[in-house]
């Protein structure tokens, strides 16, 4: 199957030379991009023309941080004005009720909210698994093949609960053998790490304030015996710092460093409360950054800093996190958030342009995932394209740099045409067979479920 997109407005591959060709094509074979360039390629046949008239061709881009479940539990009233440890030990209440049907209907409003705006390879951090309930990754995963997007769940996990001096209730913390055998059933189970995979399973205690020490250990040593890449909550809260300087006597950073815990194959979130030494620390070892700045400016949580963290040359992807705490998975938004974000107290030298924040959510993205077939349009990569229609009213006068006015005019909802190995799956802004309809209904009904078994609970206590 040759798919042929054929006189694009631009073409912005977002490779090293971070090349542009206005009237360009990308042709794409199967699963992968076989040519892209101006003009027309030497051998323009196809199966299929997408006449891209007016429209800017990008990679799909990359989520490095999310936590789909939290779609059934937006902008809860009671913890709207709260930072995160208390809107934590609220949404634990909730949370403890949800179960597998509502897991995989959260996950298919997130992932369809994902690929609508621009997002073509997500991960996801599941980590909160009431009592019996032990298929909650398999049914994110077969929503992801559902709304066929590419995946990277993460095996998340609580063993530390209020009786052993954690954050979360006990009651939704597990025991530490059932959390490493259901990691290694999901590796074995699902994990693909041959290129263009659609499926790959990473390893992700939640943080610093809910797992064991012993239980980072055991993670760290089973996802290196496979292969697999290690996630985990870090530095995200002041809050978060003085417990770890309580607990273990050292900052989040030293405590990761000591367990080796730092690395190649491992991906942090947020590292907001970063001091220069550790930035450089994360340079040095090559320990990606999920930057999710809509997340921790809701939750009043800080500013990452970003800027020296691609100085010093670490991964630094772009997450929208839960959407408990951002309260969308619009990531277009999120580029545009993160461009803004670091313009406040900082030299205009320093500042993030629009290509900078596209290239952290395609590129860095994709480094944050131990990606090197996606993030980019160039041969052998693969086929994951998305098409943004400029003749809208929010481009209108944005011709002198079409690219940038996706990033600081607002991207309208939702992407024209997103493809994603080889396979389209957003056409004239619409999902491909899906009833959007009646996944909201369902999304609605399941909230409602979840948020009337806590407030029942909370009655009878
Ligand atoms: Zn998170």
């Amino acid at each position: 199957m040759r798919i042929l997109i054929h006189d694009a407005r631009l073409v912005a591959t977002m490779d090293d030379a971070r090349s542009r060709h206005p009237g360009g094509h990308v042709l794409i074979e199967d699963d992968r991009i076989v040519s892209v360039g101006p003009g027309l390629p030497a051998e323009p046949a196809a199966d299929r023309r997408i006449d891209a008239r007016g429209k800017v061709v990008l990679p799909g881009l990359v989520n490095t941080h999310h936590h789909l479940p939290q779609v059934l539990t937006r902008n809860v009233p009671a913890v709207q004005q709260a930072p995160l440890f208390g809107w934590l030990t609220h949404l634990y209440t909730i949370w403890r009720y949800l179960d597998a049907e509502a897991v995989g209907v959260a996950a298919r409003v997130g992932l369809s909210e994902l690929l609508l705006t621009g997002c073509t390879t997500t991960t996801d951090h599941l980590y909160l698994f009431p009592k019996g309930q032990t298929r909650f990754i398999d049914a994110a995963i077969e929503a992801a093949r559902e709304v066929g997007i590419r995946f990277h769940p993460t095996r998340g996990s609580m063993s530390r609960g209020q009786s052993a001096g954690g954050l979360p209730p006990d009651d939704v913390c597990q025991d530490e053998a059932e959390i490493l055998a259901d990691s290694r059933r999901l590796i074995a189970e699902y994990h693909d790490p041959k290129p263009r995979a659609m499926t790959r399973i990473a390893l992700a205690p939640c943080a610093p304030f809910s797992v064991t020490e012993d239980l980072m250990c055991r993670t760290r040593d089973l996802a290196r015996e496979h292969g697999v890449r290690l996630h985990t909550h870090l530095a995200e809260t002041l809050d978060e710092e003085r417990y770890c300087l309580e607990k273990y006597g050292e900052r989040p950073v030293e405590y990761l460093r000591r367990l080796d815990w730092l690395g190649p194959d491992v991906w942090l979130a947020h590292c907001v409360h970063l001091s220069p030494e550790e930035v450089r620390l994360f340079g040095e070892t090559g320990t990606g950054v999920a930057h999710c700045p809509s997340s921790n400016f809701r939750l009043g949580s800080g500013l990452a800093p970003v800027r020296s963290l691609m100085d010093a040359n670490a991964p630094v992807g772009l997450g929208v996190d839960g959407s408990a705490s951002n309260d969308t998975g619009n990531m277009m938004a999120e580029v545009r958030q993160a461009m803004l974000a670091h313009r406040i107290g900082h030299d205009p030298s320093r500042w993030l342009t629009a290509e900078d924040a596209l290239y952290l959510a395609t590129r860095g993205g994709a480094r944050c995932l131990g990606r090197d077939d996606v993030g980019s349009l160039e041969p052998g990569k693969a086929a994951d394209v998305i098409l943004v229609d400029t003749r809208r009213l929010s481009y209108a006068g944005a011709g002198s740099d079409i690219l940038a006015a996706l990033v600081f005019s607002p991207w309208p909802e939702p992407v024209d045409t997103a493809i994603v190995n080889g396979r389209v799956r957003v056409e004239g802004g619409q999902l491909q067979g899906a009833d959007v309809p009646a996944l909201i209904e369902r999304a609605e009904a399941a909230s409602r479920r979840l948020l009337d078994s806590a407030a029942r609970a909370a009655g009878i206590e």
